[in-house]
């Protein structure tokens, strides 16, 4: 199987496009037609974890975490970075980089760390928002159709396997061309009476200039007449779960609970001694920020990892229960993602090994 390949597999079900504009991912090194050995997961890609592919004879890292994310100005053996680089290189390996893309996918880093946590009900804490348009365009009937042609041509009315998707109605439109009008049809300073159609279609949000482009280019009228209506709506995926637990916990055996479930050696809470925690929503990594949203959602307790003093204080003072469980607990997505891999790719009939790095990447050492 070729890189090009399997990226079309991830991409079908963890879109690359999903990610945030200031991320890193895909195929971050590497060639799209090398032939794949076999894949190896880890959270980071460090030098241990490429020699860990090196060994295994796999030529295919996935790694959560992007390894090239802040300006790069040197790949020499003399940079911590470069020198893994060149590694990689040397080593004919390929590195792929599912980062935010995994976070918002609904079976995603989040959902694996609200799993073994044991959440029940899971729904997303913050689905994205869409943002669509609907168009509609009044146009002589005799244009409609050439009309609609160029538009669709142009990727416009599609949803999803469906093209040419207008709606039409007839009417009548009125107008009467004045002072220095040319007119395409009537004679200036009388009423025209003309059949129209009012066409309406939906675009999505980077084809709003391309639609106003091709009104301007290919409606016969000097000045056509139409609406651009902004509309949004809920996707399927986005950041952070929330649901229940099976049973309510004080705060001293959930805290147990998540350290015995997550396999780490430490957490650090900060809020009411005396909660009673049952509902919970959780962001792995760094999610702070969308703790009030989680209270607001009804959470007992945000989980998350990276929280700053200031953050947990600011929290504390406004009566939200906080736990982090530190950015490291995201090394659960190994194993979820060597799952989900096999799972997506044997729906297709396809068979490759897929290895979980062992290697511990935490820069932490707990006492
Ligand atoms: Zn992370």
């Amino acid at each position: 199987m070729k890189i090009s390949y399997l990226l079309q597999v991830i991409n079908n079900h963890v879109p690359f496009s999903t990610a945030e504009s200031w991320d890193n991912v895909g195929l971050i090194i590497g060639d799209e037609n090398a032939k794949i050995t076999s894949i190896l997961t880890g959270l980071d890609c460090t030098e241990a974890v490429v020699d860990e592919a090196i060994e295994l004879g796999a030529n295919t890292i996935i790694c959560h975490h992007p390894l090239i994310f802040k300006g790069l100005k040197q790949i020499n053996e003399q940079d911590g970075y470069g020198a893994i680089i060149r590694k990689i290189i040397q080593n004919n390996i390929n590195l792929i980089v599912m980062h935010t893309n995994l976070d918002v996918y609904p079976k995603g880093v989040n959902a694996m760390l609200a799993e073994k946590i044991g959440l029940q009900n899971m729904r997303i804490l913050n689905p994205e928002i869409i943002n669509y348009y609907k168009v509609q365009v009044f146009i002589p009937e005799a244009n409609s159709v050439d009309f609609k042609r160029e538009l669709s041509k142009r990727g416009l009315a599609q949803e999803g396997d469906y093209e040419y998707c207008f709606f039409q109605t007839q009417g009548t439109g009125q107008f009467k061309p004045v002072n220095g009008a040319n007119p395409y049809l009537g004679k200036v300073n009388e009423i025209e009476s003309v059949a129209e159609m009012k066409l309406e279609f939906m675009i999505s949000e980077h084809q709003q200039q391309l639609a106003i482009d091709l009104i301007n280019q290919y409606h016969p009228y000097e000045t056509p007449v139409y609406d651009v209506i902004h509309l949004t709506r809920e996707a399927n995926y986005g950041l952070g779960m929330i649901g229940q637990l099976s049973q309510s916990y004080n705060v001293a055996d959930f805290m147990q609970h998540v350290k015995q479930h997550l396999n780490i050696p430490s957490v650090r809470y900060t809020g009411d001694e005396q909660a009673q925690i049952k509902t919970v929503a959780i962001i792995g990594g760094s999610g702070i920020g969308f703790e009030y949203l989680a209270a607001n959602k009804g959470a007992d307790l945000f989980i998350t990892g990276d929280i700053k003093h200031h953050d947990a204080l600011d929290a504390k003072i406004a009566g939200i229960n906080l736990l982090d469980i530190n950015h490291y607990s995201e090394y659960v997505m190994k194993e979820g993602l060597q799952s989900l891999l096999t799972n997506w790719l044997n729906e297709q009939q396809q068979y490759l090994e897929v290895n979980v790095s062992q290697i511990n990447t935490d820069p932490f050492t707990y006492y």
